[in-house]
């Protein structure tokens, strides 16, 4: 035994220096990345112990973002998307049952919300270019939000078709399409092993665990400058922001802006940003446009009606609103 004892020590000492060792070239680090995809910043940072093994996730969370984009960017003339835009008017047209799913997603929330949310605004939005300042007149405005309803898109789930009721109509998947994709990215990212994370996408994020032993800290920006209003503690969720701010041009004092209220076919002005948290991107995505197109009392109403979601609005006069579940930080 007393040998036994004696010869230990020796035999820990190199199996230390050698765990030692091992540690020191599997260090765990946070790895990101940062690339413009899909029309907005998409960046995704995880927390990984093999650099070679992060840089491919990475890539292949990159990759990911880019194949959703070629699929469904009304910008890419070979996208699938843009090929229904073309031709769906003439005849039904097929469709990979990806993008049938998340258009029947998309008219989920038209449902839910009496239309808010709405694919086919694109019959308007499409004869806007706010980088350009280019709109359509009155006139011509008019006529392209009659053709705003997302019941004139007929589907047929067997044949995975669609058409178009009326000409000049078009759809877009802007309001979420990115938080899908950054859903996609999420579950390729954890199927990969991986335990804390976030991946953006523009105004939509969503968390993989938490910042190693504490929360994430998410900030929602002023929408009328670069600060933070509020700071989010958040792990494990999704979160979206829409704004006003994101994309627009003014003209004698109207701010034309990329969110369109189906109902008048031009920009919904009620709220200035709304931000939704859900368990999932595509929903916190689809939610945080409907809701800023409702305004804050149907919007609220709405998000307290849903399990899982909440709602933090900035209105008009810069006063925050939250949905039911969150507490209100000044009123304590
Ligand atoms: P988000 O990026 O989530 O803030 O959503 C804004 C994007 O949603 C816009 O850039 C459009 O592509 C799209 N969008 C605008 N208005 C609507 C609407 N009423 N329903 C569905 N999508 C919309
Ligand atoms: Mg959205």
């Amino acid at each position: 035994m007393g040998l036994l004892l004696l010869r230990f020590p020796k035999k820990l000492l190199t199996l230390l220096l050698l765990l030692s060792a091992c540690v020191q070239t599997t260090q765990a680090e946070w790895f990101s990345r940062k690339e413009p995809i899909m029309g907005t910043r998409v960046f995704v940072e995880i927390w990984q112990d093999d650099p070679e093994r992060a840089q491919s996730l990475l890539q292949q969370a990159m990759d990911e973002m880019e194949r959703i984009n070629l699929l469904m960017s009304p910008y890419q003339d070979a996208s699938e998307l843009a090929k229904v835009n073309r031709d769906a008017a003439l005849a039904p047209v097929h469709i990979s049952r990806e993008l049938f799913n998340l258009i029947l997603k998309a008219n989920h929330y038209s449902d839910i919300s009496g239309g808010a949310f709405d694919i086919t605004f694109a019959s308007v939005g499409h004869k806007f270019d706010y980088r350009k300042h280019i709109r359509p007149s009155a006139e011509e405005q008019k006529a392209a939000a009659e053709l705003i309803d997302y019941r004139h898109l007929a589907l047929d789930p067997k044949g995975l078709t669609i058409a178009f009721a009326k000409p000049g109509m078009r759809i877009d998947l802007g309001g979420i399409a990115k938080g899908y994709a950054v859903d996609n990215v999420v579950a390729l990212l954890r199927a990969s092993g991986v335990r804390n994370g976030i991946v953006t996408a523009g105004g939509d994020s969503r968390l993989i665990g938490d910042h190693r032993g504490r929360p994430w800290m998410l900030g929602i920006k002023h929408p009328r400058g670069e600060e933070h209003v509020i700071t989010l503690p958040l792990s494990d969720s999704a979160v979206s922001t829409s704004g006003d701010y994101e994309r627009y041009f003014e003209e004698d004092g109207v701010r034309f802006h990329h969110i369109i209220d189906p109902a008048k076919g031009e920009s919904a002005h009620e709220l200035l940003s709304t931000t939704i948290l859900a368990d999932h991107s595509v929903d916190a995505d689809a939610l945080s446009t409907t809701v800023f197109v409702l305004g804050a009392e149907k919007g609220l109403k709405l998000v307290n009606s849903l399990a899982g979601v909440s709602a933090i609005l900035i209105d008009r006069t810069g006063k925050v609103r939250y949905s039911d579940d969150l507490v209100d930080p000044t009123m304590h």
